[in-house]
């Protein structure tokens, strides 16, 4: 029996655009059902609903639009087992780690019920004689976000509970291989009392992007996917005279130093590694072993990699699920399969399993590499898989240089009982987010999340205070009342100090 996704535009479910996509089960490789695909058409007839909504919404107190959020907070904790295993079933993550995602997505809803203290303006008394200074940030309008495969609830999440709570409308298109998660948040919105128009998903691919990108009733865009997609969607919505933030791909590293608890290093790195059979932008899929302690890091890492369960997300005892598609898995099969070639050792090799009853799932088991340098594709490219690569090198310097050298720079760890070593590590390495003996730092939603260079496009990093700024715009109100002190009438430019 399979299902129908459909667009949700003005409050329920919508049908229309181009041919529907299937949806598959990674885990088994069968269609479990279609998803809508929006065309030029479908995304105007979101924006102009959005436009309707944002202007009352935009209008509305502070304390209304907290306490819809507050409602919508509690209805995603009630609903956190549902959104888990839609995630899970069109995903193929583990229904724990789903738990995870939905619950550091809600951490940004936590986040905006404190929006009227996080969006306060200033104000000066008596700048001048008689003569007072506010300021004031106000909602953008339409804004919408364009969000990837890998955590089809928590990334969207980085994005409309902030674009909202500030007064905007928010058009959301998620991946089209796991759509179903954001019309169930869309219908918890609706349960929460948030008007409607205010929150609305439109579905499909490409041509739905470059729809939004070019639409002039949208006035920003956030987007969270690969590399070369997340430039494409930098350079065509800033042609078109919006605000963007495009976050892209990663290579994050994670630098194990002679002095680091190596049984600490290799649990974290595993987690980092194979989570999620690695399909996330902090994952950790490069591990730079300083000196002698790549000998007994690789022991550990080959021992924790082989205990791995790898199966269906949706089953106990399961720490691993399946690629995301046939391609994926034949890609990181095909990295692994040059880098062998190429010399590396493969200590722990995924690409012959098969998970009885599940032929047909896209899975590669975990993997760890050996011995693998900087010219092979299975360390330059992302792999985005369940892929650990181990490179050697001497000294600290070296590995500084190694992961400045990577056109990433997305997130960054260091393994390491020294202060100092992290410390200097943590000031000087070229990534947006660093852990220290923490693998996978993504920061708490009253921080904000994003990398550097080829890691993120645009001026604004993603929750938090920076997402506040990104989508309010500031007004300077300057203000003098007749009768109360003034300064003598003159021609002359207004100084302050008259
Ligand atoms: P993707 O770039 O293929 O797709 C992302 C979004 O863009 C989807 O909604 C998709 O429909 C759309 N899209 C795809 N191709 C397009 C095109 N040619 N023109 C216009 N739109 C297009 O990414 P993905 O495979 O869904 O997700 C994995 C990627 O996302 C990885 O590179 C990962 O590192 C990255 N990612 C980055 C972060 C981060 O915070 N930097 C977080 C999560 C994922």
């Amino acid at each position: 029996m399979t299902y129908s996704v459909e667009h949700w535009i003005d409050g329920g479910p919508t049908p229309g655009g181009g041919p529907p996509n299937p949806v598959v089960d990674p885990a088994t490789g069968a269609q479990v059902g279609t998803v809508a695909t929006a065309d030029a058409a479908v995304v105007d007839q979101a924006v102009r609903g959005a436009a309707e909504a944002q202007r009352p919404w935009a209008a509305t107190s502070l304390a209304r639009r907290t306490e819809v959020m507050f409602r919508m907070r509690e209805l995603v904790v009630q609903h956190t087992d549902e959104l888990a295993r839609v995630i899970s079933r069109e995903h193929g993550k583990t229904i724990a780690d789903a738990v995870g995602e939905v619950g550091r997505g809600r951490e940004t809803l936590d986040f905006v019920c404190g929006i009227s203290a996080a969006s306060k303006g200033e104000f000066t008394a008596d700048a001048s004689t008689g003569v007072d200074v506010h300021s004031l940030r106000q909602p953008l309008g339409v804004v919408a976000g364009i969000t990837p495969f890998n955590f089809p609830a928590m990334v969207p999440f980085w994005m409309h509970p902030v674009a909202i709570a500030t007064g905007n409308a928010f058009v959301l298109k998620p991946s089209e291989r796991d759509p179903s998660a954001s019309n169930l948040v869309a219908r918890l919105y609706q349960q929460a009392g948030l008007p409607d128009g205010v929150f609305q998903v439109v579905h499909g691919g490409a041509e739905a992007v470059d729809a939004l990108l070019t639409h002039a009733g949208v006035a920003a865009v956030s987007f969270v996917g690969s590399t070369p997609v997340a430039r494409h969607v930098h350079r065509t919505a800033t042609e078109h005279g919006k605000r963007v933030q495009a976050l892209g791909g990663a290579n994050n590293h994670a630098v194990v130093l002679p002095d680091a608890d190596v049984e600490h290093a290799a649990k974290q790195l595993t987690a980092a590694a194979f989570g999620s059979a690695g399909e996330r932008c902090m994952a950790v899929p490069v591990a730079v072993a300083v000196g002698p302690v790549a000998e007994p890091l690789v022991a550990a890492l080959k021992a924790r990699a082989s205990a791995l369960v790898v199966g269906p997300g949706d089953t106990a005892g399961t720490d691993m699920g399946p690629l995301i598609t046939a391609g994926a898995r034949q890609r990181v099969i095909d990295h692994v399969t040059a880098a062998v070639g190429a010399g590396a050792d493969a200590v722990v090799d995924g690409r012959e399993l098969v998970v009885a009853g599940h032929e047909q799932g896209y899975f590669v088991g975990p993997t760890v590499l050996d011995h693998v340098t900087t010219d092979m594709s299975a360390y330059c490219d992302e792999v985005f898989g369940p892929l650990l690569a181990v490179v050697r090198v001497e000294t600290f310097d070296d590995a500084l240089a190694l992961v400045n050298a990577s056109p990433f720079g997305n997130g960054a760890a260091i393994f390491t009982s020294s202060g100092a070593a992290a410390r200097r590590f943590a000031h000087e390495v070229t990534a947006g987010m660093v852990g220290v003996n923490v693998p996978i730092p993504v920061p708490v939603a009253y921080y904000s999340f994003g990398g550097w260079k080829d890691s993120l496009f645009g001026d604004h990093h993603a929750h938090g205070p920076e997402a506040v700024r990104f989508y309010t715009r500031a007004k300077v109100v300057t203000t003098r009342w007749p009768g109360s002190a003034e300064a003598a009438a003159s021609l002359s430019f207004p100084s302050t100090t008259g």
